[in-house]
């Protein structure tokens, strides 16, 4: 069983991040999202329910899961077997972190190898903050996340 860890935020997941879920779904036969929860980002939503909207949004796509971590991607990887890590690659100013991170990764576990997989050209221009922004501002989000996320995003900005 080849498996792929799927790492980051994902606060929340938005529909860039699904289109590399289904683009790797067609790669291995497991995903695994592996959620951060110390994020210097300081997410909106707990790891549990950052965990909750993944899996709502990614029924679609055969053999997902996703747990949180606090450690190294590279233990991740060990615990769960994983053959890969994929990461989205929008611009090329994103180029130099994964790189310095795939080799970092490769370093820490041997057996895994990392894929950047290029982003589809409309959803090059979306990232989490940007969905965040728009939907506490309520402007329309329809286009970049799944319906469950808009609600939960809605309820968090009318309940803060
Ligand atoms: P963000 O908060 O910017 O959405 P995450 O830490 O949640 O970032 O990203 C997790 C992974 O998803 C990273 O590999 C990132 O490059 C990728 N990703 C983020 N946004 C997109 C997008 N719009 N299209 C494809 N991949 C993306």
């Amino acid at each position: 069983m080849r498996i792929v860890i799927y790492p980051g935020t994902f606060d929340p997941i938005h529909r860039g991040h699904i289109d590399i879920a289904e683009r790797a779904s067609k790669l291995f036969d497991q995903i695994i999202f592996s959620v951060a929860v110390n994020s210097e980002k300081n997410p909106l939503f707990s790891a549990d329910e950052r965990i909750e909207l993944i899996l709502e949004s990614t029924k679609h796509i055969p053999n997902v899961k996703a747990y949180s971590t606090d450690g190294l991607i590279a233990d991740f990887a060990r615990e769960h077997n994983a053959v890969a890590l994929i990461r989205g690659l929008r611009h090329v100013s994103d180029f130099e972190f994964e790189f310095q991170m795939a080799t970092m990764n490769h370093h820490l576990n041997n057996d895994v190898s990392t894929l950047l997989m290029v982003t589809s050209e409309h959803y090059i221009h979306l990232n989490s903050t940007v969905v965040k922004d728009v939907a506490k501002l309520k402007g329309d989000i329809s286009k970049y996340v799944t319906q469950n996320v808009m609600d939960r995003l809605l309820e968090k900005f009318s309940n803060p």
